[in-house]
């Protein structure tokens, strides 16, 4: 008898083992529906069936945001939008009166801009589902979770204006997204003049109205980008050459620019573009950001001194120890930001100048060359970063790095050191 009731309550178990797999089962099933439902509804660009797929206790904020986010995105030429349900119970939902069966889905969207993402680019939504009583599972909000991606369109009505290489997507008026643009149009052949063709050969640029915008896209705090008027997407995580990284303007830094600032930051930002697919962890900063910066600051003129100002009042001001200011190459810390001074602009100074050492000694192709040498040495994994580096300065320059520390300390002292002394001109 007792192993009959054993045998009972073991089943009874496999039983509802069984059951909540199966309702697990139909749970995704339905969800997976839904979320196809909602991306039919956005490619349709039909705001009705997108708020067809709320639960009935969605707030009134949630079905006027489904408008919104049709409304916002008229203009964005999108040749994708798919979500991906990554995760059914994500994340812990706040105890809600009379709430039927909920699930907390992770959900990435994949996106596409026509014409210039080749890959989509991916954010991530937390979103609550709840069964309905006709058991279909629908959006009940998407405020239970802090995290999350938030994109242009989630801020306003998108402008688009459409360049040569260029698509600017902001939220700005139109003659600053045009501004913007013709900038980005300039930039990409600049930028192919250094470093070929092989890239994609267009830039995306995202145009937020005001600084806390920014940082709601950067998903950081607005404060720590005070006077960086742009950032590339490129610049944070690892390569894939096929996806068109983002150009994301800070637009109070960016109206503070002159004409000379506004090309040398484009055209920065859309080196590191360029050179995306080339840039590894193992990249050292300063080799990364001097590119960027020397690539920037290429036939605008501009003399070594006026290129590195902070640097060069360091240099004055340390008199006959300016040397001990180029003991080393900057490490990648120093591009963090946050500390005292001018010393981050010194760091990208010294990078623009360590770039200038190979191009005015070795020639332009061999910063290209150096840049593919670096990234290439790092992939089987078996060298620190410095010995990376090492080996490909030998192999490009056929110098090491304490050589050729050397040679970037004298070069950038012969340029920043007493110019009274020197001949003018
Ligand atoms: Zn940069």
């Amino acid at each position: 008898m007792a192993g009959a009731v054993g045998t009972t309550a073991w089943q009874a178990w496999a039983d509802a083992v069984d059951d909540e797999r199966e309702a697990h089962a139909v749970r995704a099933d339905a969800v997976a529906r839904t979320l196809a439902a909602r991306a039919a509804a956005v490619r349709a660009r039909d705001a009705r069936a997108l708020a067809a797929t709320l639960a009935p206790s969605a707030p009134a904020d949630l079905v006027r945001r489904q408008h919104e986010l049709v409304a916002n995105l008229a203009e964005v030429p999108l040749s994708r939008w798919d979500y991906r349900p990554l995760a059914y119970d994500a994340f812990t939902l706040p105890a809600a009166d009379g709430a039927g069966d909920r699930a907390a889905v992770a959900v990435e969207l994949d996106y596409a801009l026509a014409g210039f993402d080749e890959e989509p680019m991916t954010a991530t939504q937390y979103l609550t589902f709840e069964r309905a009583t006709d058991g279909r599972w629908l959006l009940a909000s998407d405020q239970d979770h802090g995290g999350g991606d938030v994109l242009l369109w989630d801020l306003g009505p998108v402008r688009v204006v459409r360049g040569r290489y260029s698509l600017v997507l902001g939220l700005r008026d139109q003659a600053a997204l045009a501004a913007l643009g013709a900038e980005a149009d300039q930039a990409v052949p600049n930028v192919s003049g250094v470093w070929g063709g092989g890239w994609g050969q267009r830039t995306v640029l995202i145009a937020p109205q005001t600084a806390d915008q920014f940082g709601t896209l950067l998903g950081a705090d607005p404060a720590a980008f005070t006077g960086i008027a742009a950032v590339c997407t490129g610049e944070l995580g690892a390569a894939d050459a096929r996806r068109t990284d983002r150009i994301t303007v800070n637009p109070g830094a960016w109206d503070g620019l002159n004409a000379l600032g506004r090309r040398v930051v484009i055209t920065h930002e859309t080196t590191h573009v360029a050179t995306r697919a080339q840039t590894e962890r193992w990249t050292p900063r300063w080799l990364s950001e001097g590119v960027a910066d020397w690539t920037g600051y290429l036939g605008t003129g501009r003399t070594p001194a006026q290129t590195t100002p902070e640097l060069g009042a360091a240099v004055s001001a340390a008199g006959p120890n300016a040397s001990r200011l180029f003991a080393a190459l900057p490490r990648d810390a120093a591009f963090d930001g946050g500390a005292p001074g001018t010393a981050l602009q010194q760091a990208y100074q010294k990078s623009w100048f360590a770039c200038r050492t190979v191009v005015e000694r070795y020639g332009q192709p061999k910063l290209v060359a150096l840049y593919a040498a670096v990234a290439a040495g790092g992939r089987d994994g078996t060298l620190a970063p410095d010995a990376v580096l090492d080996r490909a300065l030998r192999a490009t320059l056929g110098i090491g790095t304490a050589a050729f520390t050397a040679r970037w300390r004298a070069d950038a002292l012969a340029a920043l050191a007493t110019p009274q002394a020197r001949p003018a001109g």
